[in-house]
């Protein structure tokens, strides 16, 4: 097998069970490594620290499989891993009565660069890095070894991959799926999940248990759903007794599929109202005809991508924050989010703050969010934390 030498003092952040290696911390390779071998990664005086996946093309050129010495990266390796953390998933009281949920949160369940997400009957894979790809063969049979599944599909069309020297690919790996899209169960609610042509692999799971906590605060409510992709909060909203919800966003599919999920739900088109348009506008729009609402839902898509861009993103951020404020009676909530990773919960807060003061509108923080325990972050990665929110009563 390679190995990789770091460079004097850069173990580090491996002693402390960081999956990650950097290139600029490599001082050499021992031998020729295929994009996705597996190496062993040995100190600067060639004490063995770790073993991963080789990524040549990629800034992040190694990603650990395990620190453990005596485990070989084989199929058994995979086998286990994917055991323990389907067993993590049976121990989240949330999750009873759902049948779609993260199975697989990539680093933080051990597994770099593999994020799979159940949907009923379906499982739906991302595979980010070489490394991954390396061994989607056997984490694919050992996926449908393990959980009784009628088919896995791919989505592996992010821009990650290009990072690795990966085309994007989605298709078939396993079985046959559904022409139509799957309907799942979140609890008391129903979605409709189109896991081809949908966002991420189909839908924010990331965001149920926020979506479970605004129930307790819609009863007799008029609700607006800013960004609402398939009108998730919107119909979790009119579970919780809302009088009313208007959901927005910019996707026609996902506008479509919130209709038919209102309706999958028992609501009328009275009751949810569906828009397809751009936020910022939409919500101008509003204020000037003066309607107003008790409770407002931002949950916009990642305005930082990196942290070149953060300035640019607190500028959204604030703006949006600001409208959507504007728009509440007296009393009324605003429940807002971020899942730009660079974006930290602090400097979150702070830019909510600065659009409450320019609004006029002074509030408390009730409640923060985060994403739910399905998506859980290692302590040795905390890079695995993006999500945050917060609810704000003025
Ligand atoms: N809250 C949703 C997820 C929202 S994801 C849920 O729980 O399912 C962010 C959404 O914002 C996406 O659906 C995307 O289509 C939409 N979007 C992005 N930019 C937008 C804009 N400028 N105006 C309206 N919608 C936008």
């Amino acid at each position: 097998m390679a190995s990789v030498s770091l460079k004097p003092q850069r173990e580090k952040s491996l002693l402390r069970k960081h999956p990650w290696v950097f290139s600029g911390a490599i001082r050499d390779v021992s031998e020729a490594a295929a994009p996705g071998e597996t190496v062993d990664i040995l100190s600067s005086d060639g004490t063995w620290l770790a073993r991963g996946a080789f990524s040549p093309h990629s800034q992040i050129i190694v990603r650990v499989w395990t620190f453990d010495p005596a485990e070989t990266v084989s199929p058994v390796f995979f086998s286990k891993r994917i055991q323990t953390a389907v067993s993590l998933r049976h121990t989240i009281p949330s999750l009873s009565g759902c049948d779609a949920y993260r199975l697989i949160n990539a680093e933080s369940d051990g597994l770099p660069g593999i994020v799979v997400d159940r949907y009923g009957p379906v499982l739906v894979c991302q595979f980010l890095t070489v490394g991954a790809e390396f061994w989607k063969e056997i984490i694919i049979k050992e996926l449908a070894r393990q959980i009784p599944v009628r088919g896995i599909y791919e989505r592996s069309d992010v821009n990650a991959r290009l990072k690795e020297n990966l085309k994007k690919r989605t298709g078939l790996l396993y079985g046959d799926i559904p022409s139509e899209p799957l309907k799942i169960r979140e609890g008391s609610a129903a979605f409709l999940v189109d896991i081809r042509q949908g966002q991420k692999t189909g839908f924010y799971l990331d965001q149920r248990e926020n979506r479970t906590a605004l129930a307790d605060y819609t009863l007799g409510k008029d609700v607006l759903n800013g960004f609402s992709y398939t009108g998730g909060f919107g119909i979790w909203a009119m579970v919780g007794g809302a009088s009313s919800v208007l959901n927005i966003d910019s996707s026609e599919s996902a506008i479509d599929l919130a209709r038919r999920n209102a309706e999958l739900n028992g609501f009328s088109e009275n009751q949810v109202k569906n828009t397809k348009a751009d936020v910022f506008s939409a919500l101008r729009q509003i204020r000037e005809s003066g309607r107003r609402f008790d409770v407002v839902v931002l949950d916009p898509p990642k305005f930082a991508d990196s942290r070149a861009h953060l300035d640019r993103a607190c500028r959204g951020y604030k703006d949006i924050n600001r409208l959507g404020l504007g728009l509440l009676r007296e009393g009324g909530l605003l429940m807002t989010f971020s899942c730009s990773a660079h974006v930290l919960p602090e400097l979150f807060q702070k830019v909510v703050a600065d659009a409450a003061l320019d609004a006029g509108r002074p509030g408390v923080i009730l409640h923060r969010f985060g994403q739910s325990a399905d998506h859980p972050v290692s302590l040795s990665f905390p890079e695995g934390t993006y999500l945050k929110g917060l609810l704000i009563k003025v």
